[in-house]
């Protein structure tokens, strides 16, 4: 297990009374790194959304499916998965080092809970390491010794942003860190981006209505057209910025059929 020195002064407080994000999104996927509290807003979104899980499970499905095609088609060999999420079937590291074992992976999340269960099960050999850090400071993220150490940002690598820029207001300003981000790729590099979506339909409103009294984010569902502007010079990889349900889905995505998929997007872009 690799230690990261700058976040063993990180307090390891966890709040059982407040909702988590990493926690409700555990919860979703079916684990049990959760609590009542976030039990309770889970629900409080299926009371709106009765699929709200699946939309959860679709996403982690995307998830799986552009690792292996980063790692298995693209040759990508370093990924950086910032808002990782807490450890559940199929970890990024696992699927990229099935396809290739050499290849380099670092966790990111700012979720102490994260920290917590993250060292211990996600960053299990030497080409895995966990940072507690923040989206919102690339600096403290991009210039980190186990980042530095485990990618050569010289040579092509992914940044993973799977569920996490939906989470930033307006005022922080996602379109900039998602440029920020594609400024330090270099060519050959890949980002990827899923996030909830307004599909047009009410219920995108209410569900994003319950987000935000949970304390997740007023903005979580962004229209589509907000949202492929996070790939800005980049080139969208077939078939573009799409619902999970339409992104080389596996025969394990579950309910293909089902229209709430509209309402979570994703896509990878390749920059030049
Ligand atoms: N990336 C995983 C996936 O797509 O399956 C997990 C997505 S989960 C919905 C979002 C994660 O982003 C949570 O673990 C949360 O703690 C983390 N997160 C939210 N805001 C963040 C920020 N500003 N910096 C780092 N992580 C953040």
């Amino acid at each position: 297990v690799n230690s990261d020195a700058g976040s063993d002064h990180v307090p390891l407080e966890i709040n059982t009374d407040e909702v988590s994000i990493a926690r409700i999104y555990d919860f979703a996927l079916g684990g049990k790194d959760n609590f009542a509290v976030d039990r309770a807003a889970a629900e409080a979104m299926m009371a709106v959304v009765p699929e709200t899980m699946l939309l959860a499970k679709a996403n982690r499905h995307f998830l799986r499916q552009a690792v292996r095609y980063l790692v298995g088609e693209a040759g990508i060999r370093q990924l950086l998965d910032i808002g990782s999420g807490l450890p559940t079937a199929g970890n990024v590291h696992e699927i990229a080092q099935e396809i290739a074992p050499e290849t380099r992976v670092v966790y990111v999340d700012n979720d102490p809970i994260v920290l917590a269960h993250g060292r211990a099960l996600l960053a299990t050999n030497d080409r895995t390491a966990f940072l507690h850090a923040d989206l919102r400071d690339p600096d403290a993220i991009f210039s980190h010794p186990d980042t530095v150490r485990l990618i050569d940002q010289s040579q092509p690598f992914a940044v993973l942003l799977g569920g996490v820029l939906m989470h930033l207001e307006d005022e922080e300003d996602p379109w900039a860190v998602a440029a920020g981000i594609r400024d330090r790729l270099p060519s050959g590099g890949y980002l990827l981006v899923s996030n909830t979506c307004d599909d047009g339909e009410p219920r995108a409103q209410a569900l994003n209505q319950v987000f935000a009294e949970k304390g997740m984010g007023s903005r979580c569902f962004r229209t589509w057209d907000e949202q492929v502007r996070f790939f800005d010079g980049l080139e969208l990889v077939e078939p573009g910025l799409v619902p999970h349900n339409q992104w080389r889905a596996g025969p394990d995505m579950p309910e293909p059929d089902n229209p709430v998929h509209s309402m979570h997007i994703g896509g990878v872009g390749r920059k030049p």
